[in-house]
């Protein structure tokens, strides 16, 4: 968490500063890196289209270890406590929200969500 735009996905797997040079670092056009896709989908579609087999798993690993990455930021908390996590989702073209909630342990165990 970079604190330097809203958390979504897609700024944590393209927009983020250190994601983005990390996917350039490897092998990952700037055009893609800069891409215009307004979704996560969109750009992993268009990330996936344009990539040959051997670039895209690579690709895919840099994404996967910064979800990884995201996910074990901040797990650890006191023994006895639950540390509850919610995230907010709107869509305006659907106008539509969506709300999860995701507790875990003092391990980063999930509990529920
Ligand atoms: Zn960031």
């Amino acid at each position: 968490m970079c604190l330097n735009g809203l958390e979504t996905v897609l700024h944590l797997l393209r927009d983020c500063h250190a994601s983005n040079e990390a996917l350039f670092l490897a092998g990952m056009p700037r055009a893609l890196v800069h891409s215009h896709a307004k979704s996560t989908v969109a750009w992993l579609e268009e990330t996936t289209t344009l990539l040959f087999v051997n670039s895209l798993v690579l690709i895919l690993i840099v994404l996967w270890n910064l979800w990884n990455q995201r996910n074990a930021w901040g797990t650890s908390h006191a023994v006895g406590y639950i540390k509850v996590n919610a995230g907010v989702a709107y869509d305006s073209d659907c106008n539509t929200t969506a709300i999860e909630v995701i507790t875990r342990d003092e391990c980063g165990s999930v509990l529920g969500g």
